[in-house]
């Protein structure tokens, strides 16, 4: 059933999607250059070492907007893991103890690389995660910033003296690397989630072991190629992909491994938090959101369908900070309503190399079954489809921008986060009743508010029970703040002074004796 609905796709995407993609051939080419550019890679990195798996065993990367393979890659999985984290952990004592301005250079430098490669991992991010390609150059720029910003932060960490309690006595704070990282990243950001782990934990002087989703590793080897071009020492990054499971419980398990720090599904989140217990090992968890996207009466239309727009559509709906539910005041109800469907009508749907689109497709067939199933619990509740509903045309894992009314609590579209082009609009009378509905989840990644009025601004911001508000403003992340949750979207902070925290140790030194002469 599911393999004739998928050759039914193919078809109907091969005869109806030429106006929105380029030709296969242009495709092809774009892979073929990718291939023989100097960042492509297709095994894992151990100990500064391109590396297959042990036993031979490969897995495909697709194109998610053709299905075509674009590179075969290791299927690794325990011994890998092992190996790398051995390599990172004989490259520690060294990384460490260089200076912090030698670990900058190193940084800048691959930050000058990075963004001197950025249209070949703009197109390669395209090519296998499917995101429009202007969006795929933007997630460059935004990745690269980490690396820029964190090469600058190494040279601030700064210990403390504490005023001693006896006159013999003085007291320091030191700052130290916590030593092996275990990076695990998804496929949403297939560069920028690995930046905002490497670049603070290489400037604190812990080596990395990066486990990327397996949708999307190539751009995660191109990155680890640019870090070895750069200078970065073997050994300081490695990057292994196959088997998610056993190598996450390898890197999980490892005595050697110091700190795990993940961005993904809040389910592997809670089994990895669960699983570094056996070693007391730190952990930091950037999980899923369910992000209420509140419009008050006295906003601004405009900036509030605009910013709506941005918050719910970016990277088609596929990013835990995605306005999840949007939460509309009575009084502007309808005329919002009415606009949010007409600019989301013109999101121009297609393969993220066609010049004008800014609808790419879901990463997989599994992205779109919950989507299907999320837009039929609410059908089921009594919610109505006033824009899209259903697969697009195009085949595939396209899905068409999709507006729903009379959205209510109950349904999955206001519980789960449901990680697709899908805005479901529920409404609100009260100031009170828009709180208690956005605080009424699990979650507290992001939310987002729309008013112009100054009390209500800080009022509703400190009552949100969110780690990020953006007020006026879809587009809220930037590698100078802190990104992170609270509740069930979890623990610590990414980005900013305060994400190099996640990577430090504090060290309190007591020296005595101090009136002997
Ligand atoms: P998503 O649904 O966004 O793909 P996941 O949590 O499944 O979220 O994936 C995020 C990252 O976690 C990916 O790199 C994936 O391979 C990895 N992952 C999935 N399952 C496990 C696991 N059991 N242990 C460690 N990592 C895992």
């Amino acid at each position: 059933m599911r393999v004739a609905r998928l050759a039914l796709c193919k078809i109907l995407f091969s005869h109806l999607s030429r106006m929105h993609r380029p030709s296969a051939s242009r495709q092809m080419s774009i892979a073929a250059g990718l291939k023989n550019s100097s960042i492509f890679q297709s095994q894992g990195l151990i100990g500064g070492k391109w590396i297959g798996a042990y036993n031979g065993k490969t897995l495909q990367v697709n194109n998610p907007s053709t299905g075509e393979v674009i590179a075969d890659v290791p299927l690794m999985g325990r011994r890998e893991t092992n190996d790398a984290i051995s390599s990172a952990y004989d490259a520690f004592p060294s990384w460490s103890k260089l200076t912090a301005a030698e670990r900058s250079r190193c940084l800048r430098k691959w930050y000058d690389l990075i963004m001197s490669h950025k249209e070949e991992l703009g197109q390669l991010i395209t090519l296998e995660q499917g995101k429009p390609l202007k969006e795929a150059l933007g997630e460059v720029s935004y990745g690269a910033s980490f690396i820029e910003f964190f090469a600058e932060e190494a040279k601030r960490v700064y210990g403390d003296i504490i005023p001693a309690t006896l006159d013999d006595r003085r007291l320091f704070v030191l700052k130290q690397p916590v030593g092996v990282v275990g990076a695990i990243t998804p496929w949403n950001f297939p560069l920028a989630m690995i930046t905002r782990k490497v670049g603070p934990a290489l400037a604190c002087g812990c080596t990395v072991v990066v486990k990327p989703s397996e949708l999307t590793p190539l751009t995660a080897l191109a990155a680890a190629e640019l870090a070895l071009q750069a200078g970065i020492p073997p050994g300081v990054l490695n990057v292994v992909m196959g088997n998610a499971p056993d190598i996450g419980d390898a890197l999980v398990t490892s005595p050697q491994v110091r700190k795990i720090s993940f961005t993904g599904s809040t389910a592997v989140g809670k089994k990895l938090m669960a699983g570094v217990a056996g070693t007391v090992k730190r952990i930091s968890l950037e999980l899923g959101g369910n992000a209420p996207c509140i419009v008050f009466d006295d906003a601004d239309l405009d900036v509030a369908v605009k910013g709506a727009l941005a918050a719910k559509f970016r990277n088609s709906g596929q990013t835990c900070v995605c306005a999840n539910r949007v939460i509309v005041q009575e009084g502007i109800y309808e005329k919002f309503a009415a606009a949010f469907s007409k600019a989301v009508q013109n999101l121009q749907v297609g393969d993220g190399f066609t010049e004008g689109v800014v609808q790419g497709p879901l990463i997989n067939e599994a992205a779109v079954q919950k989507v299907e199933s999320f837009i039929q619990d609410s059908i089921s509740k009594g919610a109505k489809i006033i824009l899209g509903g259903k697969r697009h045309s195009l085949g595939m894992t396209f899905y068409e921008p999709t507006v729903v009314t009379d959205v209510r609590s109950d349904m999955l579209l206001a519980r789960e986060e449901v990680f697709g082009p899908v805005a479901p609009l529920m409404r609100f009378k009260t100031e009170e009743e828009a709180i208690r509905i956005a605080n009424d989840t699990n979650a507290g990644l992001a939310a987002y508010i729309f008013t112009n009025n100054v009390q209500r601004t800080w009022r509703v911001s400190e009552a949100l029970e969110y780690g990020l508000v953006g007020v006026n403003e879809g587009l809220i992340s930037t590698e100078v703040a802190p990104f992170g949750g609270v509740k069930q979207s979890g623990l610590g902070r990414e980005g900013s002074k305060y994400g190099m925290d996640e990577y430090l140790e504090l060290k309190y030194v007591c020296l005595g004796d101090m009136n002997r002469k």
